[in-house]
C-alpha cells in the first residue's frame, strides 16, 4: 500500500513521486478529541478538521481548535478548522445513557418541546419541534439518525404537542441524532439567530471555513455572506437545494453533498445520479466539493471498510470530488486513525486512473472565461506539451490556486499566500499544497522568492520545470493573467531548447 504513486506527466522519465490530490475531512468528536489520536489522524492525512456544532458546546468546540492547531504545528502539515453550523435541524434531545434502543413494534411517544432536565427514552423522545405535531398526520413517516430508523405517525395530539408512533425500523439512536420529515418544506430560515451566534463563536475560535446546513437558494448564502468573511461551504441536502444548484454553487465558496440528510430527504435511489451532477456542476463552476457521510461507516466498528464503500470513495474521486470526508468514523468511531488512512490509501490508488485529459480542458465551463481561467487551461497544456514538473502559484485571495485546482493539471500546484488563512483555506482545495510566503511589491521578485520559496520548503529540486503563475500589476487579488515557465535555480535562463 506504500507504492508512491507517480505523476502522469507524459514522458516517463520525468516521473515525480507526488502526494494524494484528494483532501480528507474529518469530523472530530468523543473518539478523536484526544491530542496523542490527532496527531496519528493528521499524520495518516487529515486536510481539514470539522466540528460539527450541532454536537457540543462552543467552550468544547474551541478547546478543539486549540487541540488540532496544537496537533497540526506538531506533524508539520497545515490543517483547515471547518465549524459546520446545525440549520434548522430537528433533533432529538439528550438521552438516557446517550444511547436507546428502539425496537421494531414499540410505540413511543414525541413530545415536540424539549422539557428541562428530562432524559429521552425508547419510550418518550424529546425534540425542539413547535407546530410538528399538526405538520404530520397518522400514517405518514418520520426518520431518525440519517435515515437508519423509521417510525410511523398513529397519532397526534396538537393541543399538547405530541405525536404517538410506532417504530417500523428500530435499532440504536443517539443523543442529538436528527428528525427528518420527508417532503415536509420548512418554514424556518437556514440560518437562524442560533447559527449566527454559534458564528460568532466560530470566528472567535478562528475557524478558516463554515458550513451552512440545509441551503434552498442562493439567497440564503448571501445572507450569510453578509455577516462574515469566511469561505462558506454551501450543505446541499434538500430537494429545493438540487434544483436550484448552480445558482446555490455560484454564490458559495464550496459545496458538502451531504448525503446524510441528503439521502432521506430524496428518495435514496436518486442519491448517486444527484451527486454525480452536483460535483460535475461544482466542477464547472470551479468551486471545489466535499463529498460526505458514509464513506467508510462500517469502520465505525470494522478495522477494514466494504467492498461497497472502498468503490464509493474511489466513485467520489472519479466523478471529481475535491474532497472526501469522514464522520461518525472518526466522530464516534473504533478506528479514527484507520479510517482516516484508509481513505488516504484509496485515493492514492484511483487518482492515477483519473481522465485527466478530459478534465485540464472540459471539466471547468469556458463559456465564463477571465483571464485566471485561460490561464489555468494554459497551465494544464503547458504541463503535458512542456513536461513541467510542478506549477508554482503565488496566490493572496487563494482564487488562483482554486481555479488552477478546478482545472485538475496532473502535477502539484504549490501555493504560497503571505495570509496564514489563505495557506490553510487551499490546503482544502483538490491537488493543492499550501505554504507561506513574504509580500512582494513587483512581479520579478513574486517569481524569484516564490522559486526560491519551493526549493527551500523541499518541494522541487533545481533543475524541474515549473510554470509559475502571476499577474500584473502584482500584490492585487485576481489579476492572475500570466504563465512564466522556467527551469529552477537557473536564475537568468528561464527558458532552455528542451529538445536535446
Ligand atoms: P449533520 O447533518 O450536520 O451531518 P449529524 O448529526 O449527521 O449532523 P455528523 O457530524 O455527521 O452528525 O456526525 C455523526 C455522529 O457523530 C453524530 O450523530 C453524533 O452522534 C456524533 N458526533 C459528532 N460530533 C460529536 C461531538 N462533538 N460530540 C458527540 N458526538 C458527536
Ligand atoms: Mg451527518
Ligand atoms: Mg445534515
Amino acid at each position: 500500500m506504500n507504492t508512491p504513486v507517480r505523476s502522469v506527466a507524459p514522458d516517463a522519465s520525468r516521473f515525480i513521486p507526488i502526494e494524494r490530490r484528494t483532501k480528507i475531512v474529518a469530523t472530530i468528536g468523543p473518539a478523536s478529541k484526544d491530542p496523542e489520536v490527532l496527531r496519528r489522524m493528521i499524520d495518516a492525512g487529515v486536510d481539514v478538521a470539522r466540528l460539527n456544532f450541532s454536537h457540543g458546546t462552543p467552550e468544547e468546540h474551541a478547546e478543539s481548535v486549540d487541540l488540532v492547531r496544537d496537533a497540526a504545528n506538531a506533524v508539520g502539515r497545515p490543517v483547515a478548522v471547518l465549524g459546520d453550523l446545525p440549520g434548522p435541524k430537528l433533533r432529538v434531545s439528550k438521552l438516557e445513557n446517550d444511547l436507546v434502543q428502539l425496537e421494531r413494534g414499540r410505540e413511543l411517544t414525541l413530545s415536540t418541546e424539549i422539557e428541562p432536565g428530562r432524559l429521552g427514552t425508547a419510550r418518550h423522545l424529546y425534540l425542539e419541534a413547535p407546530q410538528l405535531a399538526e405538520a404530520v398526520a397518522p400514517g405518514e413517516v418520520l426518520y431518525l439518525a440519517d435515515g437508519k430508523l423509521r417510525l410511523r405517525v398513529t397519532a397526534t395530539r396538537p393541543e399538547h404537542g405530541e405525536i404517538d408512533a410506532s417504530v417500523e425500523v428500530g435499532g440504536p439512536l443517539a443523543s442529538r441524532q436528527g428528525l427528518n420529515v420527508p417532503g415536509e418544506a420548512s418554514v424556518l430560515p437556514a440560518v437562524g439567530n442560533d447559527d449566527i451566534e454559534l458564528l460568532r463563536a466560530g470566528e472567535r475560535m478562528r475557524i478558516d471555513l463554515v458550513a451552512l446546513s440545509f441551503v434552498r437558494s442562493a439567497e440564503d448564502v448571501n445572507n450569510v455572506r453578509k455577516e462574515t468573511r469566511l469561505p462558506l461551504i454551501s450543505k446541499i441536502e434538500k430537494p429545493q437545494a438540487v434544483d436550484r444548484q448552480d445558482e446555490i454553487i455560484a454564490a458559495s465558496d464550496l459545496i458538502m453533498v451531504a448525503r446524510g440528510d441528503l439521502g432521506v430527504e430524496l428518495p435514496i435511489e436518486y442519491m448517486p445520479i444527484v451527486q454525480k451532477r452536483l460535483l460535475r456542476a461544482a466542477g464547472r463552476l470551479a468551486r471545489p466539493s466535499i463529498t460526505a457521510t458514509q464513506m467508510l461507516d462500517s469502520m465505525v466498528t470494522s478495522s477494514r471498510p466494504t467492498r461497497a464503500e472502498a468503490t464509493d470513495v474511489a466513485n467520489a474521486i472519479l466523478d471529481g470530488t475535491d474532497a472526501v470526508m469522514l464522520s461518525q468514523e472518526t466522530a464516534v468511531g473504533a478506528y479514527p486513525v484507520e479510517a482516516v488512512a484508509m481513505l488516504d490509501a484509496i485515493a492514492r490508488a484511483t487518482e492515477p486512473e483519473a481522465p485527466y485529459r478530459e478534465w485540464n480542458s472540459e471539466r471547468v465551463t469556458r463559456a465564463k472565461v477571465g483571464p485566471d481561467y485561460t490561464v489555468a487551461h494554459a497551465a494544464c497544456e503547458a504541463v503535458r506539451t512542456l513536461g513541467l514538473d510542478a506549477l508554482v502559484v503565488p496566490t493572496l485571495s487563494g482564487r488562483t490556486a482554486r481555479i488552477l485546482s478546478a482545472h485538475r493539471p496532473t502535477v502539484p500546484i504549490l501555493a504560497l499566500s503571505p495570509g496564514q488563512e489563505t495557506v490553510r483555506r487551499c490546503g482544502t482545495y483538490w491537488g493543492v499544497k499550501a505554504s507561506s510566503i513574504d509580500r512582494h511589491a513587483t512581479t520579478e521578485g513574486l517569481i524569484a522568492d516564490a522559486t526560491r520559496r519551493v526549493i527551500e520548503l523541499g518541494w522541487c529540486t533545481p533543475g524541474m520545470r515549473v510554470g509559475v503563475t502571476a499577474g500584473l500589476p502584482s500584490a492585487k487579488p485576481g489579476s492572475t493573467s500570466l504563465l512564466q515557465v522556467m527551469v529552477l535555480g537557473e536564475a537568468g535562463a528561464p527558458w532552455q531548447d528542451w529538445s536535446g
